[in-house]
This record gives structure tokens, C-alpha cells and sequence, in this order.
């Protein structure tokens, strides 16, 4: 049997690139705390993502959640359940209570007819999800958020390189958090970035990420340690430099996935938003079992016995999880809770041969009945 497709494979320099990359480290010493490498991964981001300020941090989670605890917020957080645990556990551990709003069935983003609706003299923030790379709606979340006087967060971790209207995604909001984990689009092997408005909220995240400190003998927060170490920026940097072209070679996957599934009765593809340069990120696929005539779940395991490792992402629904057992009322989010049921993100990389997209499509389309 051929060697097993897992639905992503991380984005690497080769190693020739890499080892120039971190020579300087081995001649300094300085292998974290804010050194060269860090300060020009910064500087880099800053220019490709078109923004004056970025924090960088070891994760996207720390992102969300440094942030939230940087804008010192207290009582409701309005969010999504249709994400990956990190959104809604960046909530709760700053003792914030998410409520959780329906996402629109179309592009799996916050739903903003249903926003209002959950707004309390309790809530203090929206933060959204831009899912799959899918751009939430900034217009009405920002006329939203100005009546009400909340801050707006973004989980942007789908979004690296996409721009709405022009404009990178990590300019919207009063903050966008990034993910630069190793299945992301852009990776430093482990990483995260959060884009700011407010030059303050920068110097407060840079406290927060290094346990509060602020001169040798001042501790002016309660931080973690979130600093991104030298050898993570020293990879960031590589693979900025092909990241476009990883972009491209994305977009190739995408045109052959959308070229062997696109019309197919009973499957619902992602569709490219009016307004937004894509990224290519995943490629989720909804199956209505009864048009299609198989489940998301034959389908899964009928590729996992082809050697195809699929995902259902995301599956279950954060609002669910034993661990907030009894607390969240599933069915408030219905929307959500359908797609959860019926999506697969099938394997999706820059490496992806189109042959295997061809066997990827030839096992889906065998499970019609
Ligand atoms: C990857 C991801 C995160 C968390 O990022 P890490 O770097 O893995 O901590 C948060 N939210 C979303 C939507 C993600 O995809």
C-alpha cells in the first residue's frame, strides 16, 4: 500500500536555507528573548501583512488569550462554537463567559443577524472566527461593536496572506490573532502574532508574553511566557520567502479539487468570498447524506481505508465538549451544529500531487450508492 495522505503536511525550507538561517544564533548565543531574529521576523510581518504593529508570541492560542487579558475584560465574550477549542479556552481561562452565536450556513462565519440578540449589560467583546479562511462580516461587526462600545478580537488564525476589499485581514477589529503552527499556511514550526490598533496594547502584550516584566526589578502584570524563541523566528523567516508561492501552489489543489467535485449532487463546496484574495487553507466539503448517498462518516473511513486521513473540522462543535459538559445549550446554534455533522476538510498542501487529488476524488465520488 502507497504511503498514507494526512490532510496536511507542513511547509519547510530546505535545510541548506535553514542552517544559514540559524548560523548567527550558534555565533551569538542569544537563543530567546526578543533577539535578532525575533526583531527581524517582526519588521518582515509587519511589511507583509501591512500593518504598523505585531506582537509576536510561541502560539496562537497565547495570542487570544494574552489579548483578551491585555484589554483587562470583564463578563461576556459574544463567539462561535464552530472553531478549534484554542477561541473559546482563550475565553474561559480569563475567567470570561463565551456566549456562543450561530454562524451562517454559507461561509461558516459568525451569523451578525443573530449577533444582537445575545448583547447583555455583561458582554464585553465579540470575537469572531474567520473559518476556513472565510472573512466574517467586518462591515456589520464594526457598526455592531460602535453601538455597543465592544472591543472586537479576530481569530484571523485562518487567514494569513488574505486580504478583503484590498486590505489585509489583520488590519479589522481592534485586534487579529494569528496561528504560524506547522499545518497553518505559514509556520515557524510553532508560533503566533497578534495585530493591534492601539500602539498600548502592544507594550502590554510584551510585558504579558514575558511574565509581567518590566525592568529588572518591576513585575507590573501577571503574564505568562509566551516569547517566540529564536530558532521559531529563524523558520518564520524562511518560509516567508515562499510563502506566496506555497500560496499558488495551493490555489492548483484547490482548482482540481473544485474541477472533480464541483456540482456533484448532494456535496457543498467553500465558496471564494466576493472582495477576498484567498489563501487556499482547507478544503472543506459538506455532505448531505440523503442527496449524496453516503454520510460524512462512510465517507471519512472509506478514504482512511484508502490510506486518505481526513478531517472533521470542526467536529464536535466547542459548545459541546465534555469539558463545558451542561453548561451550553447546543441548540441554540443549530446552523452550526448541522455543518459540524456533515463537514470533511479533505487533504489540502502546496506538496499535494494532482494525481492524489484525482484518488482523493475518485473515493469520494465511489461512496455514491
Ligand atoms: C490553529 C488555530 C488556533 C490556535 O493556534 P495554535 O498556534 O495552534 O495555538 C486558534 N484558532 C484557530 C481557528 C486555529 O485554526
Amino acid at each position: 500500500m502507497s504511503e498514507q495522505i494526512l490532510v496536511t503536511r507542513s511547509s519547510i525550507p530546505t535545510l541548506e536555507e535553514y542552517i544559514e538561517e540559524i548560523r548567527p544564533i550558534f555565533a551569538s548565543h542569544w537563543l530567546t528573548n526578543m533577539g535578532a531574529k525575533h526583531k527581524q521576523l517582526q519588521a518582515e510581518l509587519c511589511t507583509y501583512l501591512g500593518v504598523e504593529n505585531i506582537e509576536l508570541l510561541t502560539n496562537g492560542h497565547m495570542a487570544l488569550e494574552l489579548t483578551l487579558q491585555a484589554m483587562n475584560l470583564q463578563g461576556e465574550v459574544i463567539t462561535t462554537p464552530f472553531t478549534f477549542a484554542s477561541t473559546t479556552h482563550a475565553i474561559v481561562r480569563n475567567g470570561l463567559t463565551p456566549v456562543f452565536c450561530d454562524i451562517n450556513p454559507d461561509d461558516f462565519t459568525i451569523d451578525t443577524a443573530k449577533l444582537e440578540a445575545l448583547i447583555t449589560d455583561r458582554t464585553c467583546a465579540i470575537l469572531p472566527v474567520h473559518v476556513y479562511g472565510n472573512v466574517c462580516s467586518i462591515e456589520e461587526i464594526d457598526r455592531i461593536a460602535r453601538k455597543y462600545g465592544l472591543k472586537v478580537i479576530y481569530d484571523a488564525c485562518h487567514t494569513f496572506g488574505e486580504t478583503y476589499r484590498g486590505k489585509s485581514t489583520a488590519c479589522f477589529g481592534d485586534a487579529s490573532c494569528f496561528s504560524f503552527h506547522a499545518t497553518k499556511v505559514f509556520n515557524s514550526i510553532e508560533g503566533g502574532a497578534v495585530c493591534f490598533r492601539d500602539k498600548k496594547l502592544g507594550s502590554i502584550l510584551y510585558e504579558l508574553k514575558n511574565f509581567g516584566i518590566r525592568g529588572p526589578e518591576d513585575v507590573v502584570s501577571v503574564g505568562a511566557n509566551a516569547k517566540m524563541n529564536e530558532f521559531c523566528a529563524a523558520m518564520g523567516l524562511c518560509n516567508l520567502r515562499h510563502v506566496d508561492s506555497e500560496i499558488a501552489r495551493r490555489k492548483a489543489v484547490y482548482e482540481r479539487y473544485v474541477e472533480r467535485l464541483d456540482g456533484v449532487d448532494g456535496l457543498r463546496l467553500n465558496r471564494i468570498q466576493e472582495h477576498v484574495k484567498p489563501n487556499y487553507a482547507y478544503f472543506p466539503v459538506i455532505f448531505e447524506e440523503k442527496v449524496f448517498g453516503a454520510s460524512r462518516e462512510e465517507v471519512f473511513d472509506k478514504l482512511g481505508a484508502n490510506g486518505i486521513i481526513a478531517r472533521k473540522y470542526f467536529y464536535p462543535l466547542t459548545n459541546t465538549f465534555t469539558a463545558f459538559h451542561g453548561k451550553f445549550d447546543v441548540s441554540l446554534t443549530p446552523n452550526a451544529l448541522h455543518i459540524s455533522k456533515r463537514v470533511l476538510t479533505l487533504p489540502m498542501y502546496a506538496d499535494l500531487g494532482l494525481d492524489v487529488v484525482d484518488r482523493i476524488c475518485d473515493v469520494i465520488l465511489s461512496c455514491r450508492g
